[in-house]
Order: structure tokens, then sequence, then C-alpha cells
């Protein structure tokens, strides 16, 4: 599972608190220390961790809601400093209902992208939409054979050409042919740092491709290390969201989508696994749900919220007599 690690050691946390016969400063300082630890072998930065854990001792100490067991105050504290860095709210890569949607992914040798490029075309094409391959990855040699071979799999239009070493040129051939699809996904070329050879190539696709999205595909593995590289392609190309993979694979999964959130690149999509269906929306929200692997976390947090609003009413009404 997804962050296995890290979803026990918030399972534990909140387990302590519910145990826990007073919530008192022993309490909180001792889920501190425990989630501390969790998000740290999750290879979440130690600067933003000790952030987090501050900011959650701060609020349950300062914060009183009469009317809510402060154990429910404390794991709703909990689930929404979790929630906020790691994305917050659900961002939609949004396809045009009428037109044509063009994604373009990008991103360093084997983060994936040829794998995602295929799930990404079978997500949408069971959705109803129409969807072609196309292979611009013209320096790697296998790579227009990989994708021909991921396109087979799901079912899907693939348009390469395997002696074709002008990218561009590729595009100008299909364009005519690729104006019947609805979406189109197109796989570039890869490097194993971003140099300034494979910034020059992607601005010119870019140019010419105009596409609707430019997503970096990243692999999870890197952890922490996502910053830095989602940064210099956002600098560089403007990227307007992140896939992550391998989010299966490894514990540094943690690092890598509070990562990609501080430089503010939005995860639409997660991959986990090698298989065309192992691709995930990314909901923050629901991600946390599961991750603490708490069914009855959504009627816990209407509860907190429900005495919240109570509370409030009640202060508003005192305010007003
Ligand atoms: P590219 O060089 O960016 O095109 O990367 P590939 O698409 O060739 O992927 C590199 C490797 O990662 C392959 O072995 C894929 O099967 C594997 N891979 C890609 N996505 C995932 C994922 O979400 N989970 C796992 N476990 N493996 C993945």
């Amino acid at each position: 599972m997804v962050l296995e690690k890290l979803g026990e050691a918030l399972k534990r946390a909140t387990n302590k608190i519910s145990k826990a016969i007073f919530v008192d400063k022993a309490v909180i300082d001792e889920v501190a220390k425990d989630l501390q630890r969790a998000l740290i072998s999750a290879d979440v930065n130690v600067h933003l961790v000790k952030e987090i854990t501050d900011r959650i001792k701060e609020k349950a100490s300062d914060e009183k809601i009469k009317g809510v067991e402060k154990k429910e105050q404390l794991i709703k504290i909990l689930y929404d400093t979790i929630l906020e860095i790691i994305g917050g709210e659900k961002k939609e890569l949004e396809i045009k209902s009428k037109g044509q949607t063009v994604i373009m992914l990008l991103g360093l040798y084997g983060a994936g992208k040829t794998t995602t490029a295929g799930k990404l075309g079978l997500y949408y094409s069971k959705r109803g939409k129409k969807v072609a391959l196309l292979g611009l990855d013209v320096h790697r040699p296998a790579a227009p054979d990989q994708l021909e071979q991921v396109a087979k799999q799901s079912k899907l239009a693939v348009f390469i050409d395997k002696k074709e070493k002008d990218a561009l040129e590729i595009y100008k051939n299909y364009k005519a042919q690729l104006e019947d699809y609805d979406v189109i996904i197109v796989d570039t070329a890869g490097r194993h740092t971003l140099d300034l050879d494979l910034i020059k190539e992607i601005k010119e696709l870019n140019k010419n491709i105009k596409p609707d999205y430019k997503i970096l595909v990243i692999q999870a593995d890197i952890g922490q290390a996502a910053k830095k590289q989602a940064s210099e392609f956002q600098q560089a190309l403007e990227i307007n969201g992140v896939i992550i993979t391998r989010m299966d694979s490894t514990a540094k999964a943690g690092g890598a989508l509070t990562a990609c959130h501080e430089t503010k690149a939005p995860v639409f999509f997660i991959g986990t696994g090698e298989k065309p269906n192992d691709l995930e929306t990314f909901n923050p929200q629901s991600f946390i749900s599961r991750i603490l692997g708490m069914g009855d976390l959504e009627s816990l947090l209407e509860k907190v919220q429900g005495a919240m609003d109570t509370e409030s009413q009640k202060n508003l009404k005192e305010r007003l007599e």
C-alpha cells in the first residue's frame, strides 16, 4: 500500500489520542514526537516536519472548543495539518468537453513517462474520449517501440516514427491525422538531468504544439529531491502540474508529495503500479482518510465541525444578546 508506514504511524497516533484519559501536554508531545518520526521516515523535509509538529502542538494547546472532546479536536488538527502539507483541495486536469486537449508529458529518464502516457490514455478512453499517443522521444532508440507496446496494451491509437530524428517533423507529419482525437498525449524525450538541450527541445515543441497542459512526470523514489526537480522544470518550462509515479514502490512518497506541494505544482495523478490501470487521480482528502485507515473519519470530522458551528452560533447569540 502507498505510504504504508506513514499510515501505520498516523493510526498509532490517533489510537494513542483515543485511548488517553485526558489529552494533556504529555499526550500532545508524545503524539507530536511519533508524527515527527513517521514524517521523517517518509522523507518529508525536516524543517517542514518541525513546522508541522510545532503547529499541531500550538493549536492543540490553544484552541478550546467546548462540547467537543479534546481528543476529537486533536485528531482533526492532525488531519487538517497533514492535508495542508500534501495539497489541500483536489485539483483537476480538465479535459475540454468540446475540441481537443493536448497533454505533453515531460520528465527525466526512468521517471515513468512512457508508462504514464499509456495509463493516462486508458484513463480518458475509459471515460469515452478518443485518445491518441504521440511519440516524440527521438533520442532513446527503444522509445517508439515501448510506446507502441503500451498503446497496444490499452488499445489506444499511437503515432510514432522509428526513423525520423526530428521531433517537430514527426508532429508536423501527423498533425492532420491527430485532429480526429479528443485527447492527445505527447511523450517527449528525457535526459539524466534537465540540461539546456532538453529545455531548448521542449520549448521548441511547446511553441509549435501549444499543449493545454505541460505535465512533469516524477518518480516518488526521489523523495524530497522532487522539490528541486519540480522547481527547475517549473522555472525553465512553466509546467502546469505533476504526476508522481511509483508511489507503490517507495517509502519516500511523503517527501515527493510534500515537495511538489511546496513548489505549487498541483499533483493531478499518482502512479501506483506497473499495469495500465495503476493510475489514480490524486485527491488529498481521500488519500489521507485512506492512509489513516479511518472509514469513520468523515463522520468524526462532521461531528467536530457540527460542534464548532454550534459553538460559534452560541458565541454569536451571546454577542447579539
Ligand atoms: P520513462 O523513461 O520516463 O519513459 O520511464 P518508463 O515509462 O520506461 O518507466 C520506467 C520504469 O518504471 C518501468 O519499469 C515502469 O514499469 C516503471 N513504472 C512506471 N510507473 C510506475 C508505477 O507507478 N509503479 C511502479 N511500481 N513502477 C512504475
